[in-house]
């Protein structure tokens, strides 16, 4: 039997390297779709941490084009297409409304279609998000929970969630969404709170930084690790029937709880560094977010697998080691 074909968009982001690595483990051909941009030589920099770059095939494109998406899938072949590109950051979501609409939204139209028009028989992950539930209506949230978002990036979520189900069930494609919570790990962008506070955690401890500004400590989150979520993603493809998971860990900690746990790994105090500075703050919060992962535990067969204790220990661990190199 020839190799399965996946093509990842989104490949050189923290889980299109997690899923690129786990495919890579099971024999597949994995191709990614690669955004030009002028600084081409930190592009690979992910994949060149798990030391998969060599094994993955880059091919030139960008979601906002459907004629690159076009041809790449009519090059590739591929047996299972996974949509993990985006404007992926809330923040900057008030920043570039616009074109975290063309990316995020559009974006996922424009794979739609080049999926129904040359490869409607290929698998389809769609890369769903937590944020669309935002304001939350009910104090756990599952697939049933009507959504609210509260950014311009959880309303193109949410485009990309519903046109993923519009074509599941407008033209029979085997489309899936999975609305993941929050996952971190060692390859999370700077940006997001968990990786700035043990890239932080690293600093101070090294003695390279004496304080860590950060916004709302009271946010609170369901947090995972990327590598078990990505699992999540292959699981539902296998399925015979496409569907809608929420993926989480059933367990939701303030922003300032990882603070005390990512200090508390090197013996340091986060009150004695972490300062509130309102530039972190948002136009529009979300306060808690807590996800009901019964049904993905229950027809996928998937668990998380890492706690919150180690997440934070193994990205501490990680950021002091970048710090000395
Ligand atoms: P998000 O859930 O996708 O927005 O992931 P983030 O990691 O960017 O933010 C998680 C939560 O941490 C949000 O409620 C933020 O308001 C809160 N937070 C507090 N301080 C910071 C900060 O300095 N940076 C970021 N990114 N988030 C912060």
């Amino acid at each position: 039997m020839s190799k399965k074909k996946a093509l990842i968009t989104g490949v050189t982001g923290q889980d299109g390297a997690y899923l690129s690595q786990l495919l890579l483990g099971k024999g597949y051909e994995v191709h990614g779709i690669l955004r030009r941009s002028a600084s081409a030589e930190v592009i690979d920099a992910r994949l060149k941490w798990l030391d998969i770059a060599e094994q993955v095939t880059l091919q030139d494109g960008n979601l906002t084009d459907i004629s690159s998406l076009i041809r790449i899938i009519q090059k590739v072949e591929p047996d299972e297409i996974y949509n993990l590109g985006a404007q992926s950051f809330v923040k900057s979501s008030w920043q570039q409304p616009v074109l975290t609409g063309q990316v995020t939204a559009i974006g996922v139209s424009n794979i739609l279609e080049a999926v129904r028009i040359v490869a409607p028989q290929a698998r389809f992950y769609q890369a769903s998000s937590s944020e669309m539930y935002g304001l939350i209506q009910e104090p756990m949230q599952s697939e049933k929970t009507p959504f609210y978002p509260r950014s311009p990036y959880a309303v193109a979520k949410l485009y990309g969630h519903w046109i993923t189900v519009n074509y599941r069930e407008s033209f029979g494609l085997h489309a899936s969404s999975g609305i993941l919570f929050n996952h971190e790990s060692p390859l999370r962008g700077i940006e997001f709170v968990t990786r700035k506070i043990t890239d932080g955690v690293a600093r101070i401890k090294l003695g390279k930084a004496k304080t860590l500004a950060l916004g709302n400590l009271d946010a609170k989150r369901d947090w995972g690790h990327a590598r078990d979520y990505v699992k999540a993603m292959w699981l539902m493809l296998q399925q015979d029937k496409p569907d809608d998971y929420v993926v989480a860990t059933g367990r939701t900690e303030t922003v300032r709880e990882f603070c005390r746990l990512a200090f508390g790994h090197v013996g340091l105090n986060y009150e004695d560094h972490v300062v509130v500075d309102s530039r972190f703050m948002r136009p529009a919060e979300v306060d808690v977010l807590l996800g009901d992962s019964s049904k993905a535990r229950k027809f996928l067969g998937w668990a998380p697998e890492t706690t919150l204790e180690q997440l934070a220990a193994e990205m501490v661990e990680a950021d002091l080691k970048r710090n000395t190199a």
